[in-house]
C-alpha cells in the first residue's frame, strides 16, 4: 500500500536556473543540493505541504536525466510515493506483474531506499517508491 505522494521528480536543464525560477514560482528557496553519484543528477529539493519538488539534472552523458531530456525535453520525470516497508512493497507489486526496474531498493537523494517501476507497465508514468532510512 502507499501511503502517500513523497515527491514529484522534474527533470531540468540547468539545477541553478531552475532553482530561481522555482524559487520564485513557489515563494520559497530550495531546502537541500544533493548530488546522487550513482545514478549521475545533481538534486535540488523543495518542501510544499506535504509534498515535495524534487528538480533533477543530469551530470554526465550516462545520466538517464539528459536521455530523458534528449528525447521528450524537460517537464515533469517521476511520481514518488512513500511506503512504509518498501521490500514487501517491491514484492506486492513485482506479483501483480508490474516491473521494477531495480532487483534490490538503492539510496536515493533524501535518505531515501529507492526502486523505480518501469513506465511501460504504469500507463507511461514512471513512478518511485521510497521509504526512509531509518538509523537503528
Ligand atoms: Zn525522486
Amino acid at each position: 500500500m502507499f501511503e502517500k505522494p513523497e515527491h514529484i521528480g522534474i527533470a531540468v536543464q540547468n539545477l541553478e536556473q531552475a532553482n530561481a525560477l522555482f524559487a520564485k514560482l513557489l515563494g520559497k528557496a530550495h531546502y537541500k543540493i544533493e548530488a546522487v553519484v550513482s545514478e549521475h543528477v545533481l538534486t535540488s529539493f523543495f518542501q510544499v505541504g506535504e509534498t515535495k519538488i524534487e528538480l533533477l539534472e543530469g551530470t554526465s552523458e550516462e545520466s538517464p536525466i539528459r536521455k530523458f531530456i534528449e528525447k521528450k525535453g524537460q517537464g515533469i520525470h517521476h511520481i514518488a510515493f512513500e511506503v512504509a516497508d518498501i521490500e514487501a512493497e517491491m514484492q506486492r507489486l513485482a506479483a501483480e506483474g508490474f516491473v521494477l526496474l531495480n532487483e534490490k531498493p538503492k539510496r536515493g537523494a533524501d535518505n531515501k531506499l529507492i526502486c523505480f517501476l518501469h513506465p511501460k507497465s504504469t500507463a507511461g508514468v514512471l513512478i518511485e517508491l521510497c521509504q526512509e532510512i531509518r538509523e537503528a
